[in-house]
Parts: structure tokens; C-alpha cells; sequence
């Protein structure tokens, strides 16, 4: 047995180790079992090349649990290493890699910059054990099985090992501490989460399997009879669909797919877009669209991000566009530096570029499913609507890129783009300033009245819903030449869509000032501002409306916190149409028989916006019977 030192200074860098990583202690499965995996791609690396001339079949990583022994071994049939190489990549290299982590991170109180480290590898066994065993057999023919030992401190011992087969053994004789790394269902759990989609076979433990029963003994029926057989359990699939060409797999198989990520989700996906990259940068990864409703935190955070098939995080904000967190499904790349905090990854240009690819690929998929198939597109809209506000309002490319495909239902039940909509209506709806105003209403039933006296003129109404319609107009307006938005309720449509002739008023100033009193008396002066205006006959003769700037206001400040809410006080115009033969009538009238009238009137109006309740509305019912 040889004896030796670790060519470290620290004296024994597990405490630290230990403390730092104190939450993620689970990752060091993930990291011999991923060094388990590289031995054995190593050697099927190593046998493609030549290098190697037995045969290699077999691969496989076993992780064995003795709970009686304390200790879990990972057992892998790959390169398996002399002495010489375990000087060289265990004392020299890999202790030198927990040296130089202990180094950085020794000052640093900011757990931030080490919860998601990864690479810190073979040392990481010391997190959970109190010593460790490599006890591992070389490829070569005249190859020695050797045996080294250490408990963490910078000792180890090397001696031989009567190991037979090729590969290695990592055995961790875990702590008391520690104790729940000895549990089945903890490991199996971890495994579940980091190793399901290795490239080679991962054992853990055995299940219990009816076979044909090898005497070839037959029951009454002449069916062979069936024997229980424990058999390897095997717990990952070694070639998801990620790794496939998709010329290769159906629509099913994208389904299956879906299933074996969130076994729990119910609903099928929309669609998928398959990515398969390996210029400027090596990108997989199969994204997935769900249906996004109302709901939108639930559906987030749920794209797994991986490294050559290696489980990384599920948390990809810095990864890529929040907007696209929104998605589903697997992105494995090499390219994206691990080992380094989540800030960083914000602006390595490795991760930008990734970031703005996806992006774009997930804009090209819309669009091409929008040339396609029109129809289908316009079917599953309520589901990609809030996706795509949300792009367009996060990721400016999106933004232009949608123009093309993001659609708005016009209340007649059509879908357009914005591009389209203005084309069609710019004829009717441009006013004296040569802007094209897009009339919207967020709830067509509540604003039926203006939305009816809208499409009577000929003018298109869309509809707008949802908690990020206030947003997404700012966004258009900016971004769509001279088009500015209203809601069909925030003013007479006269002044909404402004036209150069103007309308001559029946009444004179005089009578106008003669009427004003009048309806001031019957409203809460406070909260309307009674105004005249010069509309068509046909138009009503009152109308309530809210000015648009009002409105956004009133909404973003309810967006940003109630204290600001507060600060505004609801104002409304109660506007008079100095044309309507009623309105003359009224200012005919003498006393309580033109109160009355007028009350009756902004009743009326109120009731159209769906703001008349209450007290007021069972007196208007009552007053109503009354005249009948
Ligand atoms: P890394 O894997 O990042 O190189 P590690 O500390 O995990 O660092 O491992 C150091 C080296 O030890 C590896 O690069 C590899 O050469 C060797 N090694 C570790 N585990 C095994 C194994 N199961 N079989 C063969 N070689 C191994």
C-alpha cells in the first residue's frame, strides 16, 4: 500500500465544501453518476477511433444501495483507470478543482452565486461521505485493478484491488448525518430527477417481472406457464425525443413525449417546435406550446434545461425570455456555462444568442402556422393571445415579427392583424390628422349601445381582454404608424374618429346655457361633467363616457398599487346631443315636468354603461312604470 498527500494547502476543504453547498448537498449523485456516464462514453469513443479493438456492449452505470454496509456504490463499465491515472485526474486534477472552488468561494457569504454550481465533481462525494473508495479496473490488457481511499481530509491511500471486470466503483460510506442518502425512495427520487434522460442504461435496484418459465412447463390451456423473475430496474430513457431527428418521430411520438416530462399534466400541448442547432452554438430541445389560458404563473417555469442529457435546473429566466417561460418542454445545450452564478448568465453572449435564436424560431413557428393553415391558427388563437401580447410587449424583435401573425377578433367574430385591420377600416376610420383610429371594446356586451352605434357608421370594433390589453395598445401605438387606439366608449364617436365638417347644433349657445342647470340639478355634479356636443339625430340623446387618457391612467395606476389608485377621482362627461329632438323637448318643458324628463334621460345613459345600481335603479324602474 502506498501512502499519500494531496498537493493542496487547505487541510481539510470538506467542511467548507460542506458548508457552502449545505442546500444542494443531492447534486453529488448527479455528479459521479455523470462521470460514471463519460467512462463509458469515453470508451465507446476510444473503440469508434480505434484505439480500443474489444468489443464494447453492455454500457451501463449501476447505482447500488447497502443500507446494512452504509455505503452506495456507483459501478460503471467504462474506461475504468491505472494508478497513474488516478494520480493525475483524482489527487492532481480533481482535488485541485475543490481547491480552487474552496479559494473563491471562502469569503463569500453569497449562497446566490453557489446554489446552481456545478462541475465541482468527483469531490462532491465528500459533501455525504465520510470516506470514499475508487476501486476501478483500466482498459488495457496488462491493466491492474487499484484501490484508493480517503476521507476527505488531503490523505489518501493507493493499493491493489483483486477488481476483475472493467470500469469503476465509486463507494461512499455515507455519514450518519447524512443518513437519508441510504434511503431507496430518496435516491430513487434524485435519479429520477437528474439521470431520466442519460445516454446509457441507468440501473437502480430490481423489479419484479412475469416471464415465460424457462422449463417451458405449460398450464390447461398450453400457454406457457409465467414465473416471477426480479430483473434489473432500469430508470431512465437513454434517447429521448430531444435527441432524434425530427424526420424521425410522429406526431404521437411528441406526444409521448409530453407525457413522460409531466406524467401529471392532463391536456395535450397546442403544438411543438423541435429545435436542432449546432452553428454558432450547439442547441436541442423540443418546446412545447400549452394552452395558456387566463392563468398565467401555473404554466411557468416548467422548461427542464439540460447538458448533454444531464438534468440542470428547471428555473431558465436567465436563459431565456421571461415571455418564453411561458413554454414547455427540454433545451439541451453545452454551450451554456454552468458554473457560474445566474447574473452572469444574463450576459454571456453565448446565452444571448441562445436566447434570441429561441425567440426567433418560436416567432418563425407562429408565422408559419398562420400561412398554413389560416383557419386552425384562428382556432387555437385563445390560446396563444396572452403568449403573444406578452412577447410583444417583452422582446421588441417579437414584437415586429408579430405584427404579421397576432391577431385581434373584431366583434363581428373575425380575426385580423393589426396590419389588415388598418387597411380595412382606413378608409372610414382616418379623422382630420390623418391618424387611423382602432376602436376597441373590452366587453362588447356591457359597451353594446356604443359598439352598435359604432358599426351603424360602418366603423369595425375589436375586441381587446385580458390583463395585458391596456399594455399592449401602448406598445401598438408606438410601433404602428399614425394609428392611435380608443375604446367606443370614451367619447361621442364624433370626437373619437374627428371629421372635418362639423355638424350644426339646433340649439343656440343661449339654450344650451338655459339647459345646463337642468342637468346638472339631476346628476352627482361631482362626478359628471355635463357637456354639449353637436351630433347626428340619430345618434342618443345623452351618452356617458370616460376619456380615454383618464382611463389608462386610472389603469396603470391600479396596476402600479391602490395608494396611487386613491389619488384619482372617477370623472365621467355626460354628454348632451344639442340635436336630438328630445333634448328640445326638454328645454320646452317648465319645472318638475323637465326635471323629470332629464332625470329620466341620464338615467337612461347611465344605464347604458352599466352604472346605474341600486337605489337609483329601482327608483328609475319605478318612475319608468309610472309613465307607462
Ligand atoms: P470532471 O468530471 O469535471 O473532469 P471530476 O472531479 O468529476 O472532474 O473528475 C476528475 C477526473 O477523474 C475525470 O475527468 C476523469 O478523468 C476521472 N474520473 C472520474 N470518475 C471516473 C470514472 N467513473 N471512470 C473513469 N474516470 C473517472
Amino acid at each position: 500500500m502506498k501512502k499519500g498527500h494531496i498537493s493542496v494547502e487547505t487541510e481539510n476543504i470538506f467542511p467548507i465544501i460542506k458548508k457552502f453547498l449545505y442546500s444542494d448537498h443531492e447534486i453529488f449523485l448527479r455528479e459521479l453518476v455523470s462521470n460514471a456516464v463519460d467512462a463509458t462514453q469515453k470508451l465507446k469513443v476510444l473503440s469508434k477511433n480505434g484505439e480500443y479493438d474489444k468489443e464494447v456492449k453492455d454500457l451501463q452505470v449501476e447505482v447500488i444501495l447497502d443500507k446494512a454496509a452504509k455505503t452506495l456504490t456507483i459501478r460503471d463499465n467504462g474506461i475504468g483507470m491505472t494508478a497513474d491515472e488516478i494520480d493525475k485526474y483524482i489527487n492532481q486534477i480533481a482535488f485541485s478543482g475543490a481547491e480552487e472552488f474552496v479559494q473563491k468561494y471562502k469569503d463569500s457569504d453569497s449562497k446566490e452565486s453557489i446554489i446552481g454550481h456545478f462541475g465541482l465533481g468527483f469531490y462532491s462525494a465528500f459533501m455525504v461521505a465520510e470516506k470514499v473508495e475508487i476501486n476501478t479496473l483500466g482498459r488495457y490488457d496488462d491493466a491492474k485493478a487499484v484501490k484508493w481511499t480517503s476521507n476527505g481530509t488531503t490523505e489518501y491511500s493507493i493499493e491493489a484491488s483483486d477488481k476483475a471486470t472493467r470500469g469503476t466503483d465509486i463507494v461512499l460510506h455515507i455519514t450518519d448525518e447524512s443518513a437519508e442518502f441510504l434511503e431507496e425512495a430518496r435516491i430513487r427520487g434524485i435519479l429520477d430527477r437528474y439521470c431520466k434522460f442519460l445516454p446509457v442504461p441507468v440501473i437502480f435496484g430490481t423489479y419484479t417481472k412475469q416471464i415465460d418459465d424457462p422449463s417451458g412447463e405449460k398450464d390447461e390451456e398450453g400457454n406457457v406457464k409465467k414465473i416471477s423473475k426480479e430483473v434489473p430496474n432500469q430508470i431512465n430513457n437513454p434517447s429521448p425525443a430531444w435527441t432524434k431527428m425530427p424526420a424521425d418521430l410522429e406526431k404521437e411520438d411528441y406526444s409521448k413525449f409530453y407525457r413522460e416530462l409531466y406524467p401529471s399534466t392532463i391536456e395535450d400541448p397546442l403544438f411543438h417546435i423541435h429545435l436542432n442547432v449546432d452553428y454558432p452554438f450547439n442547441l436541442t430541445g423540443i418546446l412545447y406550446f400549452p394552452k395558456i389560458k387566463e392563468n398565467v404563473e401555473v404554466q411557468k417555469n416548467k422548461i427542464q434545461l439540460y447538458s448533454n442529457q444531464v438534468f440542470i435546473t428547471d428555473n431558465v429566466e436567465e436563459i431565456v425570455p421571461e415571455f418564453l417561460t411561458l413554454l414547455h418542454g427540454v433545451i439541451d445545450s453545452p454551450d451554456i456555462p454552468l458554473n457560474v452564478s445566474r447574473s452572469y448568465l444574463q450576459s454571456d453572449s453565448n446565452v444571448k444568442k441562445i436566447s434570441a435564436h429561441i425567440s426567433k424560431k418560436v416567432s418563425d413557428k407562429l408565422k408559419q402556422m398562420f400561412n398554413k393553415d389560416r383557419k386552425d391558427f384562428e382556432e387555437k388563437w385563445s390560446d396563444l393571445r396572452i403568449f403573444s401580447e406578452y412577447g410583444m410587449l417583452s422582446d421588441d424583435k417579437f414584437a415586429e415579427r408579430a405584427k404579421a401573425f397576432h391577431l385581434m377578433e373584431t366583434t363581428d367574430g373575425k380575426f385580423v392583424t393589426p396590419e389588415e385591420y388598418k387597411e380595412e377600416v382606413k378608409a372610414t376610420q382616418t379623422d382630420k390628422d390623418g391618424k387611423t383610429i382602432f376602436l376597441y371594446t373590452n366587453n362588447k356586451e356591457e359597451q353594446y349601445s356604443f359598439v352598435k352605434a359604432a358599426n351603424d357608421r360602418g366603423y369595425k370594433v375589436i375586441e381587446l381582454q385580458g390583463p395585458l390589453a391596456a399594455h399592449w395598445v401602448q406598445k401598438m401605438e408606438m410601433s404602428l404608424e399614425d394609428v392611435s387606439f380608443a375604446r367606443v366608449d370614451a367619447d361621442t364617436l364624433d370626437k373619437l374618429i374627428q371629421k372635418d365638417e362639423e355638424i350644426p347644433s339646433k340649439l343656440s349657445e343661449k339654450e344650451q346655457e338655459e339647459l345646463k342647470p337642468v342637468f346638472e340639478g339631476v346628476v352627482n355634479k361631482d362626478m359628471f361633467k355635463v357637456q354639449f356636443e353637436s351630433m347626428s339625430e340619430s345618434e342618443a340623446p345623452i351618452m356617458v363616457t370616460q376619456p380615454e387618457f383618464i382611463r389608462r391612467m386610472k389603469e396603470q395606476q391600479a396596476m402600479g398599487g391602490a395608494g396611487f389608485y386613491g389619488a384619482f377621482p372617477e370623472t365621467y362627461n355626460m354628454i348632451v346631443n344639442s340635436n336630438h329632438p328630445k333634448i328640445s323637448s326638454i328645454l320646452a318643458a317648465k319645472g318638475e315636468e323637465q326635471a323629470q324628463k332629464a332625470k329620466q334621460l341620464t338615467d337612461l345613459a347611465m344605464l347604458a354603461q352599466g352604472m346605474l345600481k341600486g337605489e337609483a335603479l329601482t327608483d328609475f324602474v319605478n318612475r319608468s312604470i309610472d309613465l307607462v
